[in-house]
């Protein structure tokens, strides 16, 4: 199988004329056309034997060996050849970062980008309960809860025996942040 595009990536003009599929340099004419393939009925075929329509051209031999072995790290790869018969002398040196690695390592997607208009202290304050833990504090306690402002990044920390305390924490704290910024405009 060839990828037409491929060809017009690596600088080649292709045609179609007459059950026959052309080919040849941009920079040159027609007159340099070589035959690639023929129509054999439906499909067009690749002229010559399989084996050399396969051959795919590479910078280096490591990024050959690399995908054939199963995306063996780049610095393993000489000293494959001790281990393998009639494995070629290849070197460590490659391309930049492997794609396919890269994709094939990513565990998710990026973040999307944040869409917050919020600019204001206190105008959104985000929220973790945790808990319980496996051993009770001193004071009785299991669990704890933490507010955080989106904007100063200022975090509050309080203690809960019970899990169904944590929104009445949060009406307190609320209500204590209310009333100290209304006397000091501040918190
Ligand atoms: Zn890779």
């Amino acid at each position: 199988m060839v990828s037409i595009s491929t060809l017009e990536d690596k600088g080649m003009r292709v045609a179609f004329i007459r059950g026959k599929v052309l080919t040849w340099p941009m920079e040159s004419c027609m007159r340099d056309a070589f035959t690639l393939g023929s129509r054999i009925e439906g499909p067009y075929r690749v002229n010559g034997r399989p084996m050399q329509a396969m051959v795919h051209d590479i910078k280096h031999q490591s990024e050959l060996r690399h995908r054939r072995l199963a995306r063996q790290h780049y610095e393993a790869l000489p000293k494959v050849r001790k281990f393998v018969s009639g494995m070629p002398d290849v070197q460590s040196s490659h391309d930049g970062v492997c794609s396919g690695c890269v994709s094939g390592k990513k565990t998710r997607g990026p973040f999307p980008s944040c869409k917050n208009t919020n600019n204001d202290i206190l105008q959104l304050i985000h929220s973790d309960l945790c808990g319980p833990m496996p051993m009770h504090s001193l004071g009785g306690y299991l669990y704890y809860i933490i507010f955080n402002d989106d904007i100063s990044r200022k975090t509050w920390i309080f203690y809960l025996k019970h899990k169904d305390e944590a929104f009445d924490m949060f009406k307190d704290f609320n209500a204590s942040i209310e009333s100290n910024r209304e006397e000091n405009q501040s918190f």
